[in-house]
């Protein structure tokens, strides 16, 4: 395995450490990407270590950050795939990943309940060869996570009421394989590919919005497909500007922005989000910012596969020291444009008793709980 990971570039490293020292894993456990590509795969001394392998939150912060183009994230991605082929994997990555397999979702939830976000919310479930305009890839976690399902309604309500053409696959939708993908399960992935990408070529649509900034990184740079794929908050922001989306009541509350790595890292999309928010606000109340945020943004550790991984550290978890931040800047609101996003700092709210202080709310949720 060794050989075929050492390529050319890994002999480009110069141990300057600076994918180490962006890593936001790397602030509360031994993850050290630059031991990883300089000692474990360039020196080959010894295999990097299970759990630094799978603490990786693929945020690709040390790629971005190193000067001699390495392509540390898709190693260690690398590094995950051989444990994956040796059965390595944890049972909780194993169940989820054997839940995708059967039941198209990986929260072990029956393909049937995929609609059941909907609830009193009216959304066209579109039929093999029928026609819309937006097809919406609802995603797992907002099909089925309960206050994630919040989101999914919230821009439901959104499209419904700004008369835009949409419609939703239903029971067809299964899972897009981001995280498979990051957790190196490379077979399921491109099972996933192959028929997710059979499954859209049975309905006619004209482009595509998902919700979650990981759904969107796949289907728009590893699916190969022939139509437009943006994250929702690039299609309201396009709603926006068309005069097709009225926002009439502002909010007062203080809001913070929270950079979603698979948006902002990952596809360089920081500002669909921010206009947004910025509509929002009264002139006077400006969008708060942290001070690590856009390609320095800190990672709220949901991505790569952690959703079902715990990793063990007595540092604080990231997500709990974004809640920190945005108390110190004095928010009300932490706003996220991500499923997992939403999840990990929730949890974190609760984790450090914030609750009768902050909140977290994904933008669609506040646009429609905003009045609109
Ligand atoms: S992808 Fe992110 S979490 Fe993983 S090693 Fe690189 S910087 Fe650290
Ligand atoms: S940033 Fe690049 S060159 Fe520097 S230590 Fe990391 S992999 Fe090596």
């Amino acid at each position: 395995m060794h050989q075929l990971l050492v390529k050319n570039e890994l002999l480009g490293c110069i141990q300057c450490g600076r994918c180490t020292a962006g890593c936001p894993v790397s602030l509360r456990t031994a993850l050290s990407p630059r031991k990883i590509i300089y000692q474990n795969l360039r020196e080959q001394k010894k295999l990097p270590k299970s759990q630094d392998i799978w603490s990786c939150t693929t945020c690709r912060t040390c790629q971005q950050r190193c000067p001699k183009g390495v392509s540390v994230m898709d190693y260690i991605i690398g590094l995950r795939s051989y444990q994956v082929e040796r059965g390595k994997i944890e049972p909780t990555v194993r169940d989820a990943l054997e839940s995708i397999l059967k039941h198209g979702n990986p929260w072990g939830r029956a393909r049937e309940k995929r609609t059941e976000w909907l609830g009193d919310e009216k959304v066209r479930i579109l039929n093999e060869g029928e026609e819309t305009d937006i097809l919406l890839f609802v995603g797992c976690t907002p099909a089925y996570d309960p206050e994630v399902q919040k989101s999914a309604r919230a821009l439901a309500k959104i499209l419904n009421r700004a008369e835009v053409d949409f419609a939703i696959l239903g029971t067809a939708e299964s899972c897009c394989g981001n995280e498979v993908k990051r957790l190196g399960e490379e077979g399921l992935f491109e099972m996933l590919v192959e028929e997710n990408s059979k499954l859209f070529d049975k309905y006619k649509f004209n482009r595509m919005i998902t919700i979650s900034p990981h759904c969107y990184n796949t289907f728009k740079n590893e699916y190969g497909l022939n139509f437009e794929v943006l994250h929702y908050t690039q299609f309201l922001k396009e709603l926006l500007d068309a005069g097709k989306l009225q926002i009439p009541q502002e909010t007062a509350e203080k809001i913070v922005f929270h950079d979603p790595c698979f948006l902002g890292k990952q596809n360089d999309e920081y500002d669909a989000p921010r206009d947004i928010l910025k509509t929002l606000l009264p002139e006077k109340n400006e969008l708060l910012e942290f001070s690590r945020n856009r390609e320095r943004s800190l990672c709220c550790e949901g991505g790569g596969g952690r959703m079902w991984l715990e990793v063990e550290s007595d540092s604080p978890r990231n997500a709990e020291e974004r809640v920190k931040d945005a108390r110190t800047l004095g928010a009300e609101i932490i706003a996220t444009s991500c499923p997992f996003c939403f999840l990990t700092l929730s949890d974190a709210v609760k984790t450090t008793k914030s609750e009768d202080k902050i909140k977290v709310m994904d933008i669609c949720t506040i646009i429609a709980e905003g009045g609109f």
